[in-house]
């Protein structure tokens, strides 16, 4: 039996676990933490997909389904959880209609910053010679605008090196949650299907919910193995495994720390301290809306002092970044993708309609002060 396995006996599940073989779930005890609650949501990649093409405006099942060619069964299944997670809500097409559409529910919409701050390393690291796929204007300065995290307290940039952690309310450990592997897309190579996207590069070298668990635990001092192990309670195969890949990938160096036996430790590359925006991005908005008992983890910025939620902000006039406030320019043609034209999209987003930005068109046409 493969560790890592949920069995059920006598309808209870039940862990395979490293050290001790089989454990009742009920007594495999896991960190609580807000990013593993997000990114249990996110790291299907058809679920992600579907969150992204609402995120261009998408609402109806015929719009989802032409921009990512997804099975019937598999969308129907996808649009069926999210609404019942209460990332979307459905709505009549028009007053008397019985037609339904998808729109984002508040939550959903607050996911927005953190596809920003995905995107946003994926354009730094990922977008090869050919340059990031979108180019964001932010619509309250009207400039191009490349999203920055920054503190909610002082609005200056954070970085990985410059905050400290403490406890919050919700700190502990709580049950295992099984995760329910048989109807999930664990091919990251599905993340990108349709159009060409920042995030879904960032998420296709990530890989899987594992790998963002380890990141986060690398982020909270975690370097070596038996460490990781111990929090995480993951099979120590699929451990090398992840690690082997994030190596790869770029994401983690190994370092010699002992001769004979040689063992070695993980720590992050430059790549991997950068995607501390996401990752906390992630935690603040598992914080927000998933999480029970207050955050498990409060941040402190250490150049103001003060505690702060993630906030992505314009890196031009500094406001906090919604999705409606938002146009692209497409640095690709979405015909070439099957993908729907975007660049008049972003007013369509929220539930409360608001004016549509004007169209955005290539060439330098962003206003003097940017
Ligand atoms: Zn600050
Ligand atoms: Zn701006």
């Amino acid at each position: 039996m493969p560790t890592g396995a949920v069995l059920k006996i006598n309808r209870r599940p039940y862990l395979v676990t490293p050290e001790s073989g089989i454990r009742n779930t009920q007594t495999v005890r896991e960190r609580n933490c807000s990013v593993a609650r997000t990114v249990a949501i996110l790291s299907d990649a058809w679920t992600f997909l579907v969150i992204r093409e609402a995120f261009f405006g998408a609402r109806r099942f015929e719009s989802f389904r032409s921009a990512l060619r997804l099975p019937r069964a598999t969308l129907t299944e996808r649009l069926k959880r999210l609404t019942y997670q209460g990332i979307f809500r459905q709505v009549s097409r028009s007053p008397g209609s019985s037609r339904l559409e998808y729109r984002l529910t508040q939550a959903g919409l607050e996911l927005y910053p953190s596809f920003m701050a995905m995107m946003q390393f994926g354009d730094r690291w990922l977008s090869g010679r050919k340059g990031p796929p979108l180019r964001l204007v932010h619509g309250l300065c009207g400039c191009e605008c490349h999203p920055l995290l920054a503190c909610s307290s002082c609005l200056e940039p954070v970085t990985a090196r410059r905050v400290n952690y403490r406890n919050g309310p919700g700190a502990g450990y709580s049950a295992f949650q099984p995760q329910r592997r048989s109807r999930r897309s664990s091919d990251s190579s599905q993340y990108s299907r349709g159009r060409p996207s920042s995030v879904s590069r960032m998420l296709e070298i990530i890989g899987d919910r594992w790998s963002f668990l380890i990141i986060r635990e690398a982020f909270l001092g975690a370097r070596r193995f038996e460490r990781l192990q111990n929090e995480l309670r993951i099979a120590s195969n699929i451990l090398t495994d992840r690690l082997g890949h994030l190596v790869s990938t770029g994401i983690f160096e190994r370092h010699k720390y002992q001769d004979q036996p040689d063992r070695y430790e993980y720590r992050l590359t430059e790549i991997g301290m950068d995607l501390y925006g996401a990752l906390i991005v992630m935690m603040a908005w598992g914080d927000r809306w998933l999480s029970r008992g207050g955050p498990p983890i409060i941040l402190t910025h250490r150049d103001c002092g003060k505690d702060f939620n993630p906030t992505v902000i314009c890196d031009r006039c500094r406001k906090p970044i919604a999705a409606h406030d938002m146009s692209y320019r497409m640095n690709y043609h979405p015909r070439d993708f099957g993908a729907p034209d975007i660049s008049d999209r972003a007013a369509a987003i929220g539930s409360k309609a608001k004016p549509a930005l004007p169209r955005v068109k290539d060439g330098p046409k962003t206003k003097e002060k940017c």
